[in-house]
């Protein structure tokens, strides 16, 4: 991924989900950085909703077992 800005490469920085983010609903909050430090664009976030609830990934949260 490119920053729009400046078409450097992004840095990823590290994935959230949208609880740490106070975001009701399910998701995930990708945090990018543009690799050019003379850019304006500090930090890119990205939300990635989680529109399927049968997600193959086996990362879905489940209350229950709590
Ligand atoms: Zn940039």
């Amino acid at each position: 991924m490119k920053c729009w800005h400046c078409q450097e490469e992004l840095i990823w920085g590290g994935d959230h989900t949208y609880e740490d983010y106070c975001i009701s609903g399910e998701g995930i909050v990708t945090n990018l950085s543009c690799s050019n430090g003379a850019c304006d664009v500090e930090q890119v976030l990205v939300y990635a909703g989680d529109q399927d609830a049968d997600s193959s990934e086996g990362e879905a949260i489940s209350p229950e077992k709590a």
